[in-house]
């Protein structure tokens, strides 16, 4: 399929992250719907060509767990992706139209996951590196799938250096400087499961007591005016009596600088955000709670996640053979019928 911008109809917008937006489009020449990725790309052309090049490998992921890919070109001065459109949407955006969402349904998603992951890492070698909710998709013939992996390591580099992408699902050796590694992405993944379980951010006011937050002295330089109550929508450990004010509207330019790496959705919010990485550093990993409430498996298996040293975090190929894995496989839960209550 020879995709060009001119045969896609935009249709109605999708989305919006931190690196560009997502629009459904109609492939006029044959009616497929689709999903159109438009990534703004800072980069020469030789770079945008070879990230180009490397998306390819897309072509080759088939999987019943990952989205499927049906072509990039480059838009000045975007990269643009087209890839299958799911009707449903991404799970923090079903959260947070109904709620924490069922711990039985949340297993299916680990299981969907742990499958997509695996794949990625055993056909291709590739690590996913950003799974948190809303790079999880669901339809409403209840299949749940992956997208927005690592494919391409120049549009990695690209993205690094254009602008700041999410951090608050990266594990505490990320955060701390150390290569990538499957185990990283099952960190994010047993935060997001807590996320969609609770229907909420796993690190909130509830669970941090703050109490280790008091060494935030080194980072006064970089304090913002005001506490936004959120990132990304989600609620953050609660403010400190300390903040300093910074003298002028500098300050929000020089924060991104210094805080390259981090997620930014708007200036002011670079305090919250390296108190929120020192606590995932410093901090006991968030659990399932309260206790007794979800199935023991359940928390076992988010614990299991949730090991901050990473020599004792598993694979997610060994988490499929979790019993919890196990139950969700065999589970007759009718995904599809649960899509149709929203
Ligand atoms: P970030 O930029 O921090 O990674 P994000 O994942 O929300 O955040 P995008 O990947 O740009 O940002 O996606 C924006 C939104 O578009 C998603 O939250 C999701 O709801 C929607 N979306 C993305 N891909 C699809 C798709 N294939 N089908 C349907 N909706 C999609
Ligand atoms: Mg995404």
């Amino acid at each position: 399929l020879d995709l060009r911008n001119e045969d896609l109809k935009e249709l109605q917008e999708l989305g919006q992250g931190n690196g560009g937006s997502v629009k459904k489009v109609e492939h006029v020449p044959t009616g497929k719907i689709m999903a159109k990725k438009i990534v703004l790309i800072d980069a020469k052309p030789s770079v945008r060509k070879q990230i180009l090049r490397e998306l390819q490998i897309m072509h080759d992921c088939h999987c019943d767990y990952i989205i499927s890919f049906y072509g990039a070109f480059l838009s000045d001065p975007n990269i643009c992706m087209c890839i299958e459109y799911m009707d449903k949407g991404s799970l923090d955006g079903i959260y947070k139209k109904i709620g924490p969402i069922d711990i039985d349904v949340v297993g299916k998603v680990a299981l969907a996951v742990l499958e997509g992951l695996t794949y990625l890492y055993d056909v291709h070698r590739i690590i996913h590196r950003d799974i948190k909710p809303s790079n999880i998709l669901a339809n409403s013939k209840g299949q749940i799938k992956i997208c927005d992996f690592g494919v391409s390591g120049e549009l990695i580099n690209s993205i690094a250096d254009t602008f700041v992408g999410t951090s608050t699902y990266m594990s505490p050796e990320r955060i701390q400087g150390a290569q990538y590694t499957v185990k990283s992405d099952v960190w994010s993944l047993g935060i997001s499961l807590i996320e969609l379980a609770l229907g909420r951010f796993p690190f909130s006011e509830d669970d941090s007591d703050d109490s280790d937050l008091s060494d935030l002295e080194d980072f006064e330089g970089t304090l913002s005016p005001q506490r936004p109550g959120s990132l990304s929508g989600m609620p953050l450990p609660p403010a400190r009596k300390k903040e300093k004010k910074p003298k002028n509207g500098e300050t929000s330019k020089k924060d991104k600088r210094k805080s390259k790496g981090v997620s930014l959705q708007g200036s002011g919010m670079t305090m919250s955000i390296l108190e929120l990485l020192q606590h995932i550093v410093n901090e006991p990993a968030p659990r399932l709670t309260p206790e007794g409430r979800f199935p023991k498996e359940a928390e076992e298996f988010i614990d299991s996640c949730l090991f901050k040293d990473p020599e004792e975090r598993v694979t997610p190929k060994e988490l499929l053979k979790h019993s919890w894995i196990d139950r969700a496989r065999t589970d007759t839960i009718d995904l599809e019928a649960w899509t149709s209550t929203f």
